[in-house]
């Protein structure tokens, strides 16, 4: 069960004494816990100690900065820091002074003291950067966010000389402890954070900052932004004692702890590059030697790490959520990395792009359904990508997703004017970034589902069409010869009888039939009578000219429709239509000659003819003429 406070402490002062300040700095301590110190009280206090006053002095200086005119008394120290803030500094100066070397073999003494400076440095210019807290409290919190480790080297010393001999990486160390005291330094700088009357709130973050994703923070909210800010400032300080095999790795830690926070690469190395310069500064201040400090762009431009290393989050989508093709587009590494990390660990297809054109490339060649984009990147921005994309008819339905660091409504109009569906701000925090990607799924899919709808319908009216056109010219044509049927033949003299009502145009038809064909048939079978109707009808369609309509009009006889034609063309036409019969000499297999002719009438649209019924009537006529003058003849207009 875990221990409170108390519980710690009490056991960690039966094996030896906490580490304390000594002289006027506890004194100034005890004196600030009373309720009626008054600010005059302080000052005289430390000012009986000239090296703690100037410390002070110079300490409040530095954090203050440029925002506050110079402190130059303990005076004006307490009263622009404050009582509370002022007694942190005093406590965290005579820590500094008094701990500089112990008896703990193992124990770096100096060296953890450069790494507390420098993870309060950074937390403080990460706090001030977002804002977050008085920079000067969130100072004290990284410089005793580990005062734990000094607690076992001073109460513990043998015991914890021992667990230092292996250097155990942290989590290790803290195994380590556990076992052997019952509770680990994080948890002995949370009680000494108590006992020191900081907030709960300093003692919760001490206890997890070091492993974050313990922590039950709301991801987002300021307790979560500081939480992960004195991690990150943690790492940083871990770069400079690293061994060189450990160093990639920590790189790596340190760019994907940036990368949640939403700190690209470029701002990071500014801000610890300033940090840098302030340890030196401090560590003047403080008498602590000059420290040993890493070359952060060198560190940095060293081969990539793989991002692997880190834990896939564990608040993946259910594995039934639909999986899109998605692409990320973002100008930071670490934070690309982090997104595709993300993505990939619940189950989409991922592609990533450095910046907009890169992402044109891309799109074209993966058509994802989601693309993610940064605002800002080099070459071309987020909301050129998002206009590039709508101009492209197969981007059109891509669910664009805007990351922003900025909620300025008219900069989110912007953004959505652009043609951008939703957006997401900086930092990110993998429940809001799925939460919005679950939005994104629901669009997607019914879309997917509307194109397949259409696809089917689209597929299904073809097929229809197709069948119709086919139904249409089987109604239309005779299965025997391909020949246009009866039905044709008088729906298409309907149209060419109208057209000649209209203008002045000629319109011919003759009727034909072959001749003696029940003979034919009789004398050779039935199929071979077929046959030779479909050579018939392959001898006509052969001679026709190319305006006149062939049609089978039933049983062995033919209609042929001449449109714009006189009675002597169409006479004309029609003797070579019999000549051509006559001329096939279809033979049966057994070697007889079949004998085909046709008998034709003709008759000519003129007087006497009013519709083209009696059209049909008179070429009738005249092809019973042809027959009872003896067939294989032409007769026109009987
Ligand atoms: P005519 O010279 O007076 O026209 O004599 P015909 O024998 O040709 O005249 P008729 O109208 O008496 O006979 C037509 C024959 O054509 C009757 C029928 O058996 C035959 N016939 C009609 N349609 C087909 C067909 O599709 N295939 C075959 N093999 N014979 C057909
Ligand atoms: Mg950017
Ligand atoms: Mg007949
Ligand atoms: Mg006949």
């Amino acid at each position: 069960m875990a221990q409170t406070s108390q519980q710690i402490l009490d056991k960690l002062k039966i094996s030896g004494p906490l580490p304390t300040p000594k002289g006027v700095a506890l004194q100034v301590i005890e004196l600030t816990r009373r309720e009626e110190v008054t600010n005059h009280d302080l000052v005289q206090l430390i000012g009986v100690d000239p090296a703690l006053s100037q410390r002070v002095v110079k300490a409040a200086n530095a954090l203050l900065g440029h925002v506050s005119r110079p402190v130059v008394t303990i005076h004006d120290a307490v009263t622009v820091l404050g009582m509370r803030a002022l007694r942190q500094l005093v406590l965290g100066i005579a820590l500094v002074a008094d701990y500089r070397h112990g008896p703990c073999a193992n124990f770096d003494y100096p060296g953890f003291w450069q790494h507390s400076l420098l993870t309060a440095l950074c937390v403080r210019r990460l706090a001030l950067r977002a804002n977050l807290m008085a920079a000067e409290e969130v100072f004290m919190l990284g410089l005793l966010g580990q005062i734990g480790r000094l607690v076992l080297a001073t109460a513990q010393t043998e015991a914890f000389s021992d667990l230092l001999e292996q250097h155990e990486p942290e989590q290790r160390l803290f195994e380590l402890e556990q076992a052997q005291f019952g509770f680990n330094h994080a948890e002995v700088s949370a009680a000494m954070l108590a006992e020191m009357n900081f907030p709960l709130l300093f003692q919760a973050l001490v206890r997890d900052y070091r492993v974050p994703q313990t922590s039950k923070t709301e991801p987002g909210s300021r307790e979560w932004q500081l939480l992960r800010s004195l991690h990150l400032a943690g790492l940083l300080a871990d770069l400079s004692p690293a061994p060189a095999p450990e160093r990639a790795a920590a790189v790596t830690a340190v760019r994907r702890a940036a990368a949640e926070l939403a700190i690209e690469e470029s701002e990071l190395l500014e801000l610890a590059a300033a940090c840098m310069e302030e340890a030196r500064e401090w560590s003047a201040l403080l008498g602590m030697g000059s420290p040993s400090l890493p070359d952060l762009t060198s560190l940095f431009t060293a081969p990539e790490v793989l991002e692997e290393a880190s834990e896939p989050p564990s608040f993946v989508q259910s594995p039934h959520d639909y999986k899109m093709r998605v692409l990320v587009v973002e100008d930071d590494r670490a934070m690309r990395a982090l997104m595709a990390q993300w993505l990939n660990a619940a189950g989409h297809r991922v592609n990533v792009a450095e910046n907009g054109v890169e992402a044109l490339n891309l799109a074209e060649l993966h058509r994802p359904q989601v693309v993610i984009t940064d605002w800002r990147m080099p070459q071309m921005d987020g909301i050129a990508l998002c206009r590039e994309l709508r101009r492209l008819p197969a981007q059109r339905n891509t669910y664009l997703i805007m990351i922003t660091v900025e909620t300025i409504p008219d900069k989110l109009v912007e953004a959505f004017e652009a043609g951008t569906d939703d957006y997401l701000t900086k930092p990110l925090t993998p429940k809001l970034f799925f939460a919005r990607l679950r939005a994104a799924q629901r669009v997607v899919q019914l879309q997917e589902e509307l194109a397949f709808d259409r696809e089917q319908m689209v597929r299904f009216s073809n097929e229809l069409s197709i069948a119709n056109k086919r139904l249409q010219q089987q109604a239309l044509t005779d299965a025997l010869t391909d020949l246009p049927n009866r039905r044709f033949a008088m729906e298409r003299l309907e149209q060419e009888w109208a057209l000649t009502q209209r203008g002045e145009r000629a319109l011919s038809c003759m009727m034909l039939d072959i001749d003696h064909f029940k003979k034919i048939n009789d004398t050779f079978g039935h199929q071979l009578g077929d046959e030779a109707l479909k050579q018939v009808a392959d001898a006509l369609r052969k001679t026709a000219r190319a305006q006149d309509v062939v049609c089978r009009y039933g049983g062995e006889e033919f209609l042929v429709i001449c449109p714009d034609t006189g009675a002597t063309a169409a006479y004309q036409a029609a003797e070579r239509m019999r000549v051509s019969v006559e001329s096939l000499r279809m033979l049966a297999p057994d070697g007889r000659h079949m004998p085909l002719t046709l008998s034709i009438g003709v008759a000519e649209k003129g007087e006497g003819i009013a519709d083209m019924n009696a059209l049909i009537n008179r070429a009738d006529d005249s092809l019973y003429a042809a027959k009872t003058q003896g067939r294989n003849r032409t007769v026109l207009n009987s």
